[in-house]
């Protein structure tokens, strides 16, 4: 498989006519690092070829579980993953469909735990039968933090009331929107530590995931910054107070990417059938758990049962960056008696959730191809931004499920006789999921 034309041009013709035998021999004594084999030969899967077979002789280790064909190694190339060696294959499951917003949708999850498809998909018919999810995005915006440092305490202070100031909104705006068609600036929130200060921008990113576009604004506005204020600093385009990929109070409170509420009333009836449990019971359970318990903890945006065995499931489904589970499964769980005591209203609110539709893994075939069955694939043509915005809305809409599902099997009891019938047999049962 050929490389792309500005990978080709760098090929050396005395490499890529040698036999594969002389070239592995060459990876192994070092001398054509491993890392070149792409831009040397000019065929990618060529030189994934060598790289493994170079591998296995200098670790006298086989690969023979990894597969090698079967995927387009030119994908990837310098976006995606370096050095590649194969590919891990991760099983797709569907669970569905969810009703969610009067629309149906089966959702691809990718995993290799057992229970948590056949799980959401119990949520989804339980919702599917109470008339379905109601779900709603409250704030989209992406977010980088840069931090710089100044002489005094002082002039940081100077700089942030700067910031602050809404008469120099549309200044900082023209700066940071230049770069992007999509990328639109939103607010800057400023923290101060000593002599240091943290800005956290943010921006519309339309369906992109959009820490590219975040990051390229704020490089805009800090070279204009510079010009203003030649004592300052730059320390770094991320300080942190982003957060990306850490437990943060900041994007708990604040969100980050996109803010979802997603609820549903399950009636007493759908509670008797398809989950063995009751009102009452569900409700205690949520407060003695996913409230109090998790309070006890001293947890950070885990109020919840198991928000991110869906989040994550879904995300490498459909292309995301599976790090970011981080903060998009942060989640809180409600759970109330409705309708005289009858029903139950169940909510998930979750504010960060990180998801794109176009550009990083998204565009790879699998992942394209679970986003397709969502109907969310790449850009939307309408209005930029509705499909990414659309499956924020399905990552907790099957959240929903997943919660209302697991905390049903505790509360009737259920939990390790499924995980017993769902290949757990072997397994210490206690330490799945929840
Ligand atoms: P990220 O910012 O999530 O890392 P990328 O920069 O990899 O994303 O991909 C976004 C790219 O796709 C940008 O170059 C952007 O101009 C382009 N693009 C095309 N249509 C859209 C759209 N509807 N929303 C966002 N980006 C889009």
């Amino acid at each position: 498989m050929a490389c792309s034309p500005s990978i080709s041009d760098h090929i050396i013709p005395a490499v890529s006519s040698a036999e594969d035998e002389e070239i592995v021999d060459l990876v192994v004594k070092g001398t054509i690092p491993s890392y070149a084999l792409e831009e040397q030969l000019g065929d990618c899967k060529r030189a994934v070829r060598i790289r493994r077979e170079a591998l296995q002789r200098i670790t006298r280790r086989s690969l023979q579980g990894l597969p090698l064909d079967g995927f387009d190694y030119g994908s990837i190339l310098k976006q995606c993953c370096e050095m590649p060696v194969g590919y891990v294959q991760i099983p797709v499951g569907i669970a569905g469909p969810l009703l969610l917003d009067s629309f149906e949708y089966i959702v691809p999850m990718a995993t290799t735990e057992g229970c948590i498809v056949a799980s959401t998909n119990r949520g989804f018919k339980g919702i599917y039968a109470s008339g379905g999810a109601t779900s709603t995005i409250l704030r989209d915006g992406m977010t980088r933090a840069a931090v710089v440092r100044f002489p005094s305490a002082s002039r940081a202070c100077h700089l942030k009331f700067f910031l602050d100031n809404p008469s120099n909104f549309q200044t900082l705006a023209d700066e940071f929107n230049k770069s992007s068609n999509f990328a639109r600036l939103q607010g800057v929130q400023c923290s101060i530590a000593g002599k240091n200060l943290y800005m956290r921008f943010s921006c519309t990113t339309g369906d992109a995931m959009g820490m590219n576009m975040v990051s390229k604004g704020v490089e805009n506005v800090l070279a204009y910054l510079r010009n203003e204020y030649p004592d300052m600093d730059i320390i770094s385009i991320s300080g942190n107070f982003c957060s990306d990929k850490k437990p943060a109070a900041i994007n708990w409170i604040e969100g980050r990417g996109k803010s979802a509420v997603c609820e549903a009333v399950i009636k007493e009836e759908v509670l008797k059938k398809v989950f063995r449990t009751n009102v009452a019971t569900l409700v205690e359970l949520n407060m003695l758990k996913n409230l109090a318990g998790s309070a006890v903890a001293g947890a950070l945006g885990g109020f919840n049962a198991h928000a991110s065995n869906i989040v994550s499931a879904i995300f490498i489904a459909t292309g995301q960056d599976p790090a970011q589970n981080v903060e998009s499964s942060h989640c809180i769980t409600m759970m109330e008696a409705v309708n005289d005591g009858k029903d139950l209203h169940i909510s998930v609110t979750m504010p960060s959730i990180e998801v794109g539709t176009i550009g990083g893994g998204t565009q790879l075939a699998s992942q394209s191809a679970c986003l397709d069955l969502l109907g969310v694939k790449g850009a939307s043509k309408e209005l930029p931004g509705a499909n990414s915005r659309l499956l924020a809305k399905i990552v907790a809409g099957s959240v929903l499920a997943g919660e209302l599902s697991l905390m049903a099997a505790i509360a009737s009891g259920q939990l390790v006789q499924s995980h017993m019938k769902y290949n757990r047999s072997t397994k210490d049962v206690s330490k799945v999921g929840s």
